[in-house]
């Protein structure tokens, strides 16, 4: 075929070529079948046809893309069918925009989905090769900060095994979240370079691009009598689609996560840069590059950069123009696209959706104001992540307004109509005008994204349930009362594919035994282990699990870093982005403490429980003292662990670079979860879940997600201490001063006291200062208040510890009782509550 023969791009996709004479040009080619011969037979194919090289003369690069390719290959027949249904049935479908995907490594996954893991790892030793090793290539897509972008990959997981109509988009960055090492205990951020030996599990088709457009200006012109406004912009980048296959569980099916990569287009070189200069030319294509160049580093408190507008922007809509222009049937009637589909807008990094797709609607398609605010009225859903007021998005005007000139006016106009109905409704109430009006008026004329995604949004939605309460109560109640009925929760949830199966195949064999197979997709079913928690046999069975992960932890921490878990020691574990709401420095107080009381021959050496407190935590760049804190932390944990006094009985380790990897060793191990946040806080956590899934108890605030935790382990299997965030309130309202509790508890002057003397900074006393003086002088999230009452549990904690069968108890009731946070059961509240798709199967 010729290039002036090649098809259109969407015809390329077509099922029965026109002409095709040949049966095997009729569908999908199938691969060998699934088999160890037919395992072998194709990853040999793949080694020597794909990558060029023979087994003999393969590096483990060759054998770990030979292998993934493989997997692709048993995967693609169900990939292309699926594709091809979701085009043809024109059945609701759910977009799943996030500007975030923490997805972990894909091999396992992707083996254990297409239940091939046994049959490869027999292929792989036929073969002479380790499936064990080459698992260990793969380098992790990190393309998320934390909880937000770990969800998004959960729900993509539940969607393709609930078999629901869905496409996750996203942007490909290159770099992810950055690689943290640590020198001389302070962090130091390495760029995530996860693609410098490519992606065996993406699929680009550059010819498949969508352009995006920037900056310029609007104008308005007479179309037979009605006057339109048009955009008009300066310059464009093309959006190259990269999918990957997201196979639900056993299921046969295959959802598509679609990211975006940023191209120059020769546009773009001639519209700015017209003056023939090479060099020019080229900083152009670098410039436009650059928006899928980088994840910002910023984990809830985004700082207002014009890239992370564009990378918002450039996303959304590539998004948008490829849902319409490749899912629609030719001439689909765009005044029924809310029976065609739901953008679900994962926080608000893809707001600026709202007023693309208005303008999509009013400007390009012709369709009437009214008509197209009711369609988009029905067309999107806004999940909140957050209650922090820093960590509610806006741009400023002035910049959006520079970016994209069209897109203001259309927010500006939404505004007045939504304001011209609050007026209707509440009267002229200036105050509540101005709280509720999509425009903040200070410090700066700014977008309040948060306000346009409820005010476009058919729902809103919560995270935990005292994260919904909070959000209606505190955060949005003006639009509470406005919109009655808009507002719900969905409370988050993991996968367990990932978290359970994947991560601790130990306890889930123990499980299958016990109680079937089932569980893995209907994670209720573990209810029937309750029963088994009286079961001294079983018991027995499951502290062994226990300590085999430990044993497991502690190999990963020796070959990656040379740590090692203490024998016998209980495993206290806070893994999580690194934030003072979420009060690292509540843990580290704790243990200077036990520090401080057995140097100072307080605590007898025989009466401390031994313990490994495990931290794993990376810092925004730019967040000074989250980065202190950090550092502290590895001060006192290279004191204590040198401290023959101590004689081992406790260990602080800090493994650098926690990401989803590492949740993985970590999580399975621990003993005990710390989640101990400021109450009012944390929306939800998943982390939380994910531990207690593993059988860790919790040591928790009645804070996010760990209320319903502790609801449905019950309160004695569940370690609750510190102030309800009605207490935090009240003492808000009086007057927080830490001062007074530093002075009140000899105990916690002893600790602030240690890390002030600069016992843990070679004396320099300078070093921590920082640390110390926020702490007694403001603690914003009450470190202090909350001290005693941490303290007081961790002693209820040793205890428990102490009578290790009533541990292992709580554990197993622990498993038994947090079926509910499947991801699978959100993603059913979601198509309850707010997209009302019909399930595929
Ligand atoms: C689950 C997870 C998180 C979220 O943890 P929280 O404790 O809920 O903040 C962050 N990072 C990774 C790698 C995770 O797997």
């Amino acid at each position: 075929m010729t290039t002036a023969d090649a098809p259109h791009p969407h015809d390329a996709a077509a099922p029965h070529p026109e002409g095709a004479t040949h049966p095997l040009a009729l569908a999908p080619v199938t691969p060998p079948p699934a088999t160890v011969d037919g395992f072998v037979a194709e990853f040999l194919r793949t080694l020597n046809f794909d990558c060029g090289v023979a087994l003999s003369a393969s590096t483990a690069n060759d054998r770990y893309v030979a292998l993934a390719h493989t997997v692709r290959d048993y995967l693609m027949g169900r990939w292309l069918e699926d594709l091809r249904q979701q085009k043809e049935t024109q059945a609701k479908s759910v977009c799943y925009l996030s500007a975030e995907y923490l997805l972990g490594r894909q091999l396992d996954n992707n083996l254990l989905a297409s239940g091939l893991t046994e049959i490869a790892a027999e292929a792989l030793a036929a073969c002479g090769l380790s499936l064990d090793e080459l698992r260990e290539h793969e380098i992790e897509p990190g393309l998320g900060n934390g909880g937000l972008g770990r969800l998004a990959a959960c729900f993509i997981d539940s969607l393709a095994t609930l078999g629901v109509p869905s496409i996750g988009y996203g942007i490909r960055y290159e770099y992810g979240i950055f690689r943290q090492t640590f020198e001389d205990g302070q962090q130091v951020e390495q760029p995530d370079a996860w693609l410098t030996l490519g992606s065996p599990w993406e699929f680009p088709h550059p010819e498949r691009a969508q352009l995006v457009s920037f900056g310029g200006r609007t104008e308005t012109y007479d179309d037979g009598g009605v006057t339109r406004t048009r955009w008009v912009p300066a310059w464009n980048v093309s959006a190259i689609p990269c999918n990957y296959m997201v196979p639900g569980f056993e299921n046969g099916r295959v959802n598509t996560l679609r990211l975006w990569r940023a191209k120059a287009t020769d546009a773009f070189d001639l519209r700015i840069f017209n003056s023939g200069d090479y060099e020019e030319a080229v900083r152009a294509q670098t410039f436009a590059e650059n928006i899928s160049k980088v994840l910002y580093p910023e984990d809830s408190t985004p700082q207002g950069k014009e890239l992370r507008l564009q990378q918002q922007y450039f996303f959304v809509a590539a998004s948008i123009h490829d849902f319409l222009d490749t899912m629609l049937a030719e001439g689909y009637d765009l005044a029924k696209l809310g029976d065609r589909v739901i953008f679900q807008l994962n926080d608000t990094h893809p707001v600026i959706a709202v007023p693309e797709l208005m303008r999509v609607l009013v400007d390009e398609r012709g369709m009437d104001w009214d008509a197209a605010w009711a369609v988009t009225r029905r067309c999107f859903a806004y999940t909140c992540h957050t209650l922090l007021p820093e960590a509610l998005e806006v741009w400023s005007v002035d910049l959006l307004g520079r970016l994209l000139p069209r897109h203001l006016e259309i927010i500006y106009r939404i505004n007045e109509e939504f304001l011209a109905a609050v007026r209707a409704r509440f009267g002229d109430d200036e105050l509540r005008i101005r709280n509720m009006s999509i425009i903040a008026e200070f410090p700066e004329r700014a977008v309040r994204m948060a306000y346009l995604a409820t005010v476009a949004g058919s729902k809103v939605n919560g995270v935990a349930e005292l994260h919904s309460q909070l959000l209606r109560e505190k955060v949005l109640p003006d639009f509470d009362a406005f919109y009655p009925g808009k507002f719900t929760n969905v409370t988050n949830g993991v996968t367990p594919r990932r978290f359970l199966r994947l991560a601790n195949p130990a306890l889930s064999s123990l499980i299958t035994e016990a109680i079937g197979e089932g569980w893995v997709t209907d994670l209720e079913r573990l209810r029937e282990l309750e029963p088994f928690a009286d079961d001294a046999g079983f018991r027995a069975s499951f502290a062994e699990v226990k300590a085999a992960n430990k044993r497991r932890l502690n190999d990963v921490l020796h070959a990656r870093d040379g740590m090692r878990v203490g024998d016998g020691h209980l495993v206290d574990v806070m893994v999580k982005r690194l934030h003072e709401y979420k009060r690292q420095l509540l843990k580290v107080l704790h243990v200077v403490s036990e520090y401080e009381g057995v140097i100072s021959g307080r605590i007898p050496l025989e009466q401390l429980q031994p313990r490994t407190v495990v931290f794993g935590a990376k810092a925004a760049p730019g967040y000074a003292m989250a980065k202190r804190i950090i550092h502290l932390i590895n001060a006192v944990g290279s004191t204590v662990n040198a401290d023959t006094r101590l004689d081992g009985r406790l260990q602080v380790l800090f493994p650098p670079n926690y990401n989803v990897t590492l949740a993985e060793s970590v999580i399975p191990a621990a003993d005990l979860s710390e989640q101990i946040s400021l109450a009012g806080k944390e929306a939800s956590g998943t982390g939380n879940m994910k531990f207690a899934l593993n059988g860790a108890l919790t040591i928790g605030t009645d804070d996010g997600a760990n209320v319903e935790i502790r609801e449905l382990v019950g309160d004695e299997n569940f370690f609750l201490f510190g102030m309800a965030e009605p207490e935090v309130e009240a003492l808000s309202a009086r007057g927080y001063r830490p001062s007074e509790f530093y002075q009140a508890d000899a105990g916690l002057r002893r600790a602030i006291d240690l890390i002030a003397s600069g016992s843990f900074s070679a004396g320099d006393r300078s070093v921590f200062e920082p640390i110390v003086s926020n702490l007694l002088y403001e603690d914003r999230f009450m470190v202090l208040a909350d001290y005693a009452s941490y303290m007081a549990a961790q002693d209820r904690v040793d205890a428990a510890y102490r009578d290790g069968d009533r541990w292992i108890r709580s554990a197993i009731l622990n498993v038994a009782r947090c079926g509910f946070f499947s991801s699978d059961r959100s993603i059913h509240d979601y198509i309850d509550r707010i997209w009302h798709t019909p399930p595929m199967i």
